[in-house]
């Protein structure tokens, strides 16, 4: 069994590229058979595009997704409602059976730690439904993964022999729709992983030479005409951001926030499995230090 488990939580295809694959592969990397990763996706993918059609988009988007697991070597699923069908791309929505399919696939797989997107705290700040609706979900459901009964309607199992399962950890990815209202504490340096994240994320075509440039999405302005120019055009992304963080811009970061949505992170815990990591480690032991507080 795996020593150490993680989980993406998102809501696209190539959100996983963008957020977390730097650490999956540090992880890959360090811990070979020790580690297992799994990417959950929450959407079709059927709607981000101007000249596809909906069927033609949602299928080239998981061909891609399926070219980029090849290469980093991770596994994903897309998330299915007990009806079998998978939430529409767009109009996500925080309901008992979205929220239950959720619920279902943290218990099955048990990590340590769970990435998703963060909550929206700032009304002033841009937002996409679908990553606000699978941070809500995750929220919504964290307290109830230890719940045994909370969706044995949608998904029946013996109420009378319910086994513990494990909380993990849950993290936010860094959100460029918020930009400045990301909040984020725990840095990892993934320099050494990031030709595979270039990689990984140049396989999305459909995204990153059709779609983003179409719509202007943050630092993707112009189509890279190859894997060299990508690179280039992902380089500068995390140069911006590193730059605002004020980390060393001559490498590339991934970004993360910590809750107290799971299990209660323990400074230790987290130091010892976060390859390359850097954080300010007294001001994250006091905000844990006021989340393990009893309630009086
Ligand atoms: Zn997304």
């Amino acid at each position: 069994m795996a020593k150490l488990k993680a989980m993406v939580i998102h809501a696209h295809f190539d959100d996983y590229e963008f957020c977390a694959s730097g650490i999956f592969e540090l992880w890959k990397r360090q811990l070979g058979d020790d580690f297992q990763g799994r990417v959950i996706i929450c959407t079709d993918g059927k709607a981000g595009h101007q000249f596809r059609t909906r069927d033609e988009t949602g299928a080239m988007r998981l061909a891609e997704m399926e070219a980029s697991a090849k290469i980093g070597g991770f596994e994903f699923k897309s998330l299915r409602l007990r009806d079998g069908n998978i939430p529409r791309e767009a109009c996500l929505e925080c309901t008992t059976e979205f929220m239950a399919a959720l619920w279902k696939e943290v218990r099955d797989f048990e990590p340590d730690y769970l990435f998703c997107p963060p909550m929206i705290t700032d009304p002033y700040v841009g937002i996409h439904n679908d990553h606000v609706k699978v941070a809500e979900g995750v929220r919504r459901i964290a307290y109830m993964i230890n719940v045994p009964h909370a969706y044995t309607p949608e998904y029946p199992a013996d109420e009378t022999n319910s086994p513990l399962c494990k909380v993990p950890v849950i993290l936010n990815c860094y959100d460029s729709y918020m930009k400045s209202a990301n909040d984020l504490d725990v840095f990892v340096d993934v320099t050494e992983a990031f030709d595979k994240m270039v990689e990984m994320s140049y396989c999305h075509q459909s995204q990153i030479v059709e779609w983003l440039p179409w719509v202007a999405s943050p630092g993707i302005l112009h189509p890279p005409k190859d894997l060299d120019e990508w690179r280039e055009i992902l380089r500068e992304r995390f140069y911006k951001r590193d730059a605002a963080f004020g980390l060393d811009t001559a490498k590339q970061h991934e970004v993360f926030t910590l809750t107290a949505w799971g299990t209660v992170p323990n400074i230790k815990d987290v130091s010892r499995d976060f390859p390359n990591l850097t954080c300010n480690e007294a001001a994250l032991a006091q905000a844990i230090a006021a989340w393990s507080n009893e309630a009086v």
